[in-house]
């Protein structure tokens, strides 16, 4: 049987409340363990008293406390979208506040109006203002994807012809090559900065070269964009908050490693 008591403790400018939870077991050691919903949990032998409990769980206080940081963060960017009035939604690295407006006798329609992004629905609904949204990423991503294929194409002097573009939903690429050169795009990635699409767009141009990640290929790729990397790195940091969640997982908060590693491939 376990039986569970709450404590708290002070790191830094922060209180941090945890729950003991004891255990009869032989061993002595005392368990701490940060979850990621964000509960400390302390597990105990029986006979430890509460003051030995809360000076190991200060000892590890710096500990607990980045655990929790990470995890919060993380919360953050799983928090589902509601898609309504006040939310910030990112097209080409800016953020944009959402307003919906009900209009009852008006087309839906969303416009990019003084700043925000402008939804208009008959009637308010989340799915609704979703597909309105999606719809409207879907088009404005078709359109620069196009113009800025054009611009790297321009650089990318290795290839004869212009390859054909598809826009495709991917829960884990940016992008992709196919071996016949066709080129296929996340339409989340109109999300990120211009200077993001043109590295992917150049990554996957690259491969109509080399299809492999092999030295030529990165050879070429430090060509055409010297400072891929840090663009690299500046996409990966954004694909949690470019890139909404599965519905299914939505409130599946308890995987720690959704740090979705966004390739392009
Ligand atoms: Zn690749």
């Amino acid at each position: 049987m376990t039986d569970s008591k709450r404590f708290e403790f002070r790191y830094g400018d922060h209180l941090i409340p945890f729950e003991r939870v004891t255990r009869r077991s032989v061993s002595n050691r005392i368990l701490i363990k940060v979850h990621p919903d964000c509960r400390v949990i302390v597990s105990s032998p029986e006979d430890a008293d509460n003051d030995a409990v809360i000076s190991a769980v200060k000892k590890r206080g710096r500990w607990i406390y980045e655990q929790l940081r990470d995890f919060r963060k993380q919360l953050e960017f799983t928090t589902p979208r509601q898609y309504i009035s006040g939310e910030s939604h990112y097209y080409l690295g800016k953020q944009y506040l959402l307003k919906v407006i009900e209009a009852p006798d008006q087309a839906q329609s969303v416009k990019l109006l003084r700043g925000k992004l402008e939804v208009s629905v008959r009637s308010k609904s989340t799915d609704k203002v979703r597909e309105l949204l999606a719809e409207w990423y879907r088009a404005r991503a078709k359109e620069i994807f196009a113009k800025r294929l054009d611009a790297m194409l321009e650089q990318a002097l290795w290839v004869e012809e212009r390859p054909p573009l598809r826009i495709l939903t991917m829960q884990t690429q940016w992008g992709s090559c196919s071996p016949n050169g066709c080129i296929t795009l996340n339409p989340h990635l109109v999300k990120a900065p211009r200077e993001c699409i043109d590295y992917v767009i150049l990554h996957e141009l690259c491969h109509i070269a080399e299809h492999n990640h092999s030295e030529r290929f990165y050879r070429l790729m430090n060509q055409v964009m010297p400072k891929w990397e840090k663009t690299k790195a500046r996409l990966d940091g954004m694909a949690m908050t470019l890139v909404p969640l599965n519905p299914e997982q939505d409130h599946d908060f308890c995987q720690p490693n959704r740090a979705v590693r966004f390739i392009s491939q």
